[in-house]
């Protein structure tokens, strides 16, 4: 993880939270996280009467899970929630998105996601990150190759030992995930804790201190090889 600039994708408000102990590291040693989220999260109201308000309630929780991990710059492309679709505006918007925040590495979703939101989030970001990097759409911004393209979540049970895959220690920052999580208070239902319960284990956590790690799945695109990352 010896980047300057990384760059997340997430379908929704929240899935970047899968990765939160390692934003939380990376973000205490400099490096630069930026975070987009495809859609504007307006599905995830578990009471009706929180329908109109959700999306504000959502861009509320991004704004303070952002001040919890330390993520500098969060895009919002606001697609709709459960309708999210390949279409030239989205690509080219993650296309900007990219070259605007010219990261070294890029992580996303698996193919394997259960979620459609999560399947087109894949389908879109991963040639995305390739278009990027070529001398097209000038309008666009300035072209941007990326060195390293991973799968952070949605990756199918049988590839977690094939590899090829990095795991990356985050001992002393896994308590940033139930932080994070306490942010997001209208997802507590899905949760199934509330925010004191969520504050309270990470606190067990932050105090037992025992070894942590994640794992990401380096894309196909990408080989072993390609390791140790080169700074540009
Ligand atoms: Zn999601």
């Amino acid at each position: 993880m010896n980047y300057r600039r990384i760059l997340v994708f997430g379908a929704h408000p929240d899935d970047e939270i899968t990765m939160a102990a390692t934003i939380a590291k990376l973000t205490d040693s400099g490096v630069e996280v930026a975070v987009c989220i495809m859609t504007d999260g307006c599905e995830g109201f578990p009471d009706p009467s929180w329908r109109d308000r959700i999306v504000a309630m959502r861009a509320a929780e991004m704004e303070e899970c952002d001040r919890v991990l330390g993520i500098g710059r969060r895009f919002r492309l606001d697609r709709p929630d459960m309708g999210l679709t390949y279409d030239k505006q989205v690509f080219k918007d993650c296309i900007r998105v990219v070259r605007e925040a010219r990261p070294d590495a890029v992580f996303t979703h698996g193919p394997a996601g259960m979620n459609p939101d999560h399947v087109a989030t894949h389908q879109i970001t991963v040639p995305a990150v390739w278009q990027a990097g070529e001398p097209v759409s000038a309008d666009l911004g300035e072209p941007c190759e990326v060195r390293h393209l991973y799968y952070y979540k949605d990756v199918l049970t049988s590839r977690r030992d094939l590899g090829p895959c990095v795991t990356f220690d985050v001992t002393g920052f896994e308590h940033y995930r139930l932080l994070a999580n306490a942010t997001q208070v209208s997802q507590h239902t899905l949760f199934g804790r509330t925010r004191e319960e969520l504050e309270a284990e990470a606190q067990r956590i932050k105090e037992a201190n025992e070894p942590a790690s994640e794992t990401f799945w380096l894309s196909e695109r990408f080989r072993l090889t390609d390791f140790p990352p080169r700074h540009t």
